[in-house]
């Protein structure tokens, strides 16, 4: 129950999904103790941006909204700005130096303490919320998912971190001394099935962090810096939370972490992801389970196995690779290459037909020739993805590429990228075209942005936000179509990236 003279709140969250997530939590945090929220700015008295400084124009982004919601201090009823995230974690002493009218920060590790910044009380810890994802006697009734599991030994016996993380810690990966207000103690916080969460999410689609921070060595990349050591959520904690999220109406779950392969390493689990996915997919009620950003040398056979095996686990894929030209991912250091990639995704469509398979390039890394970069378009050529992002090197300060010699020119990135993004617009068009006449399940998402005369909606092939659209022109036989609700169509029309429906019935 809030009290009249709560605090209003307004939240922004910006970045990834895994962003959203803490962004999540805070509100959780902030609901709980008694705060109300609003997505109107302009009502709120204490405003929040949840920030993301991944890339360079992730910064800006961040920078821009925290400025243009200082100005809800001067002209609106804000009295507070918090800056929370990826940008505290790197640049804390030079946020307050610079934008005065930032009143407190709160680092990727500390997202409890949104509470003291907001000047809101935690509530006592057994106060009963609806937005409690599981309460303690809830995880104790279903805990005997652990044995079924075979994880009796390691309840509760989270192991600090994995000996990975460690000997990279001892190289340096970790190390943020340069970044002027950084706090150097690492972010090593991780939300658990207790922990209150407000989902921003549709009604019928959650993520659910499995994991936090990476102990990878790429080059270009300052995540780890960021947000810390890999460790793994305890296996009975997020099969709990999916347990909850389901019982409160979500019928896709969508796995997130830096590196969701990796899960369980550190908890002595061998298959960890596959393991999990085979729990989860036993959840009564739950329609669609995917996983995101799976590291190209972990996919096992186990995994493939289990995708296959259960109807529920979508088949879907998204591997970034970063690149082909077995120089640059040297250089990355993440190593393999083209032939070896090209193995893997036969083998991954050998054992699951029909996956979708989505990946990542960065173009301009340091050092990267023309010669690299016909590499990465014969590969690009030859894998035919259903889905792919180009993104351009960001030279960030902190990382290990960030030091190399080589440095492409920015003109010379962008030529790189439409050449590629070309490519793969005529790949997608011819595949998509393929697509039509299949009769598909629809995850229908609501009213399009561009138009009220179409609704657009998922299929499994595609993953939230990220995808290309589907558009519904035709509601069959159905006078309306409801948001959150399953539906079978048939795909009449395709384009570049997106398809159109027409649905013949319920799902
Ligand atoms: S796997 Fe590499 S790119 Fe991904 S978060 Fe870890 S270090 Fe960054």
């Amino acid at each position: 129950m809030q009290e009249k003279d709560s605090p209003v709140v307004g939240f922004v969250s910006l970045g990834c999904p895994k962003n959203l997530v803490d962004s999540e939590v805070m509100m959780g945090l902030l609901d709980r103790a008694g705060a109300r929220l609003t997505s109107r700015p302009e009502e709120a008295e204490i405003l929040v941006v949840n920030t993301c400084s991944f890339i360079d124009t992730a910064k800006q982004e961040s920078v821009d909204t925290i400025l243009e919601m200082a100005r809800h201090k001067t002209s609106g009823s804000a009295k507070k700005l918090i800056v929370a995230g990826c940008l505290v974690e790197r640049y804390r002493d030079e946020i307050r130096k610079n934008i005065p009218e930032v009143d407190a920060v709160v680092g990727t590790g500390e997202l409890e303490s949104i509470l003291e910044a907001a000047g809101v009380a935690p509530a006592p810890a057994a106060a009963p919320s609806p937005f409690t994802i599981l309460t303690s006697a809830q995880a104790q009734a279903i805990s005997g998912i652990e044995s079924r599991a075979g994880l009796e030994s390691r309840s509760g016996t989270h192991k600090e971190f994995r000996a990975e993380g460690d000997r990279r810690e001892r190289q340096g990966r970790f190390r943020r001394d340069e970044w002027a207000g950084a706090a150097h103690l690492l972010p090593t916080y991780l939300y658990d099935e207790n922990t209150p969460r407000l989902l921003a999410t549709p009604r019928a689609s959650a993520y659910i962090k499995i994991a936090e921070g990476c102990d990878h060595p790429c080059t270009f990349c300052v995540i780890p810096n960021l947000r810390g050591k890999f460790r793994s959520r305890r296996f009975e904690s997020v099969v709990a939370e999916a347990r909850q999220l389901v019982a409160r109406g979500v019928q896709e779950i969508t796995l997130i972490g830096q590196d969701t392969t990796c899960y369980g390493e550190d908890l002595g689990l061998k298959d960890g992801l596959a393991t999990l996915l085979d729990e989860l997919a036993r959840i009564e009620g739950l329609r669609w389970l995917r996983f995101l950003y799976a590291y190209p040398n972990r996919i096992t056979g186990r995994l493939l196995e289990t995708i296959a095996k259960h109807d529920n686990i979508c088949k879907y894929l998204d591997v970034p690779l970063q690149h082909a030209s077995p120089d640059v991912l040297k250089r990355m250091k993440r190593g393999a290459g083209a032939e070896i990639f090209l193995k893997t995704v036969e083998k991954v469509r050998a054992a699951v037909p029909g996956i979708a398979l989505r990946t990542s390039f960065i173009v301009g890394f340091p050092g990267e020739t023309e010669r690299d970069i016909e590499i990465l378009e014969q590969f690009v050529g030859a894998a035919r993805f259903d889905w792919l992002g180009v993104f351009s090197y960001s030279d960030e300060e902190g990382s290990g590429a960030h030091s190399l010699e080589g440095k492409v020119a920015r003109r010379t990135i962008e030529a790189r990228k439409r050449r590629l993004m070309k490519l793969q617009q005529r790949i997608s068009r011819r595949a998509k075209q393929e697509w039509v006449g299949r009769e598909v399940t629809v995850l229908a998402e609501g009213e399009s942005e561009e138009t009220p005369l179409l609704w657009e909606g998922r299929t499994q092939l595609h993953a939230p936000e990220i995808d290309g659209k589907v558009y519904i022109n035709d509601f069959g036989d159905l006078e309306k179509l409801q948001a959150g609700v399953f539906y079978r169509a048939e795909i009449t029309e395709a384009h570049d990236y997106d398809v159109v429906v027409r649905v013949v019935g319920a799902a």
